[in-house]
C-alpha cells in the first residue's frame, strides 16, 4: 500500500455514493462479486458544495426534466428505445424543420432508406467484418437491421451514371438506426439501441473536400451558436481494426489536420479514435454533470467508394473514384435532444419549446369562453405554434401555478377576454400579465419563433 495522503484526522465525512452488485463471473462457480464506491471530503464545506451541485445536476438531468415535462418515456418491453411523447416529438420535429432549412441553403437531398438489407450489403461495406457484434441480424443471420445509412446511400450513387458536373451529390437521411449496445451502457436518451442521426453523406472529387469540410463545419458553428452549445473538437485518427491502405489513411488524415490548422481553434487529437474506414473530426458537447458527448461528425472515407465501385466521369471521360464525406452535424436526434434539455434546463426559447402556449379559460363551466378557447387554440394551431387547453375543473390559481415555468406563454380567457376579442398572456419571463389583442399577440409570437 502507497503512503497516505492525508491525514486521517481531517476526514470529516465518508459519503457513500454508490452500491451495485457487479456479477463477475470470474470462474464458473464463483460467487457474484460487489463493488462499492465511496468519496472522501476534507472538510464539511467541500462536501456541501459537491451535494449542492449533485442536487442541481439531477435537478437539471434530461431523465427528470423528460419525465416531468411528459417528454418522453422509457419501457422494459424496449429498453434503450425511448418513445417520444407528443411534446418530445414537438421538440424532435422542431430540430428538423431547422435542419431542412439549413439543407435548403446548403443544397441537400433527403432521401428514405430501408431498414434492413442483405448480408451481402453489409459484406460490400465492411460493417460484416467489423461491426457485426454493433448490429442486430435476422432470419438466421442472413439480413441485420441497418446500423448507418451510408451502404444504402452508396446504392443510390450507384443507380446511375455519375458526371464530375453533378458532384458533389448531398443525400441527407433522418432514417432511424439500431446498434446492439451492451444494456449495461444504455443511459436515457444519451446512450441508445434505436436512434435517429441528421446524417448525411456527401459524394464528391478530391478538390472538393476541403471546401466541402468548410461548409459542414460552418452550418454546425451556425447551429450551435443558435442552440447555445460551447463545444470542443477532436481529431480522431486511424484506430487498430481498420481497412485500406497506409497511403490513403495518410492522405485523409492529412486533409483533416489541414483543415483545423488552418483555422486555427484549438483541437485534441485522440489517436486510434476514428471510425474504421476512416479518420473524423468530432464534436463533443458537455451534459449537465459535466460528461462530454460526441455530437457533430464529419469523417473522410475513401473505402466505401471503392468497396462499392462508385465512380464519375470527369471531363475527359475517364473514371474516377469518388470520396464520400459521412457527416452529422446534431449527431443523434436523442444525445442532442438530451443535451438541449440540460442546457435549458427545460426552459426552452419559443422556436425550440414543445410547450410553448397554454390557453386557460377562467371558468369552466362556460360556454361562452371555452369556445373562445377552442376557437383561438385551433387558431394558433394553423399557424403551427405548439398550443395546449387547460379545461379541467381544478382552481384557476392552481392551474397557473403548475403550467408557470413550463410554458413560454399562458393565456388566459375570461368574459371581459371573449366580449374584447382580446387575451391575457402571462410571459414565463416576466411576472406581468399584460391585456393584447389577438392580432397583435399572434404578430408578436411569429416575430418571437422566427430564427434568422
Ligand atoms: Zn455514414
Amino acid at each position: 500500500m502507497g503512503p497516505c495522503l492525508y491525514n486521517p484526522d481531517h476526514l470529516f465525512k465518508l459519503v457513500f455514493v454508490g452500491c451495485s452488485p457487479v456479477h463477475h463471473q470470474l470462474e464458473s462457480h464463483s460467487q457474484p462479486i460487489q463493488r462499492l464506491s465511496s468519496l472522501v471530503f476534507l472538510s464539511e464545506k467541500e462536501y456541501k458544495v459537491y451535494s449542492e451541485r449533485q442536487h442541481k445536476s439531477r435537478e437539471r438531468d434530461h431523465r427528470t426534466i423528460g419525465y416531468q415535462q411528459k417528454l418522453f418515456m422509457t419501457h422494459k418491453l424496449c429498453a434503450g428505445s425511448p418513445i417520444f411523447l407528443p411534446r418530445g416529438t414537438r421538440l424532435f420535429l422542431n430540430l428538423k424543420k431547422i435542419l431542412r432549412r439549413e439543407y435548403a441553403l446548403y443544397d441537400y437531398e433527403e432521401v428514405i432508406t430501408p431498414l434492413v438489407y442483405e448480408k451481402e450489403l453489409w459484406q460490400n461495406s465492411g460493417h460484416w467484418e467489423l461491426y457485426k457484434k454493433n448490429m442486430f441480424l435476422m432470419e438466421k443471420e442472413s439480413t441485420g437491421l441497418k446500423p448507418m445509412n451510408c451502404p444504402a446511400h452508396c446504392l443510390i450513387y450507384q443507380s446511375e451514371p455519375r458526371s464530375y458536373r453533378e458532384l458533389p451529390l448531398r443525400f441527407a437521411d433522418f432514417g432511424p438506426l439500431h446498434r446492439n449496445e451492451d444494456s449495461g451502457t444504455l443511459t436515457g436518451l444519451c446512450r441508445v439501441i434505436k436512434f435517429h442521426q441528421d446524417d448525411a453523406h456527401i459524394f464528391c472529387r478530391q478538390d472538393q473536400i476541403y471546401c466541402e469540410i468548410q461548409t459542414c463545419m460552418a452550418m454546425m458553428e451556425k447551429l450551435y451558436k443558435l442552440l447555445g452549445f460551447s463545444y470542443y473538437t477532436v481529431l480522431s485518427t486511424r484506430p487498430e481494426k481498420s481497412i485500406g491502405t497506409d497511403e490513403e489513411w495518410k492522405n485523409s488524415e492529412q486533409q483533416l489536420k489541414m483543415y483545423l490548422d488552418t483555422r486555427g481553434s484549438p483541437y485534441e487529437v485522440r489517436s486510434g479514435d476514428g471510425a474504421f474506414y476512416g479518420p473524423k473530426i468530432d464534436i463533443l458537447v458537455e451534459d449537465a454533470n459535466g460528461k462530454r458527448h460526441q455530437t457533430a461528425t464529419i469523417q473522410l472515407d475513401f473505402q466505401l467508394p471503392s468497396r462499392f465501385s462508385l465512380h464519375y466521369t470527369d471531363v475527359a471521360y475517364k473514371k474516377i473514384r469518388p470520396v464520400i464525406i459521412h457527416r452529422a452535424v446534431l449527431g443523434s436526434f436523442e444525445r442532442m435532444i438530451a443535451l438541449l434539455i440540460e442546457h435549458w434546463e427545460g426552459k426552452f426559447p419559443l422556436w425550440l419549446s414543445p410547450t410553448q402556449i397554454l390557453i386557460i379559460p377562467i371558468k369552466h363551466d362556460s360556454e361562452k369562453q371555452l369556445e373562445y378557447a377552442t376557437k383561438l387554440s385551433r387558431r394558433l394551431k394553423l399557424l403551427e405554434f405548439h398550443v395546449e387547453t387547460d379545461f379541467s375543473k381544478d382552481a384557476f390559481v392552481k392551474k397557473i401555478a403548475r403550467s408557470r415555468t413550463l410554458y413560454n406563454y399562458i393565456l388566459t380567457v375570461g368574459d371581459r377576454e371573449v366580449l374584447q376579442e382580446t387575451v391575457s398572456v402571462r410571459p414565463r419571463s416576466d411576472s406581468k400579465v399584460l391585456v393584447k389583442k389577438i392580432d397583435l399577440f399572434i404578430e408578436h409570437l411569429q416575430k418571437e419563433r422566427a430564427i434568422e
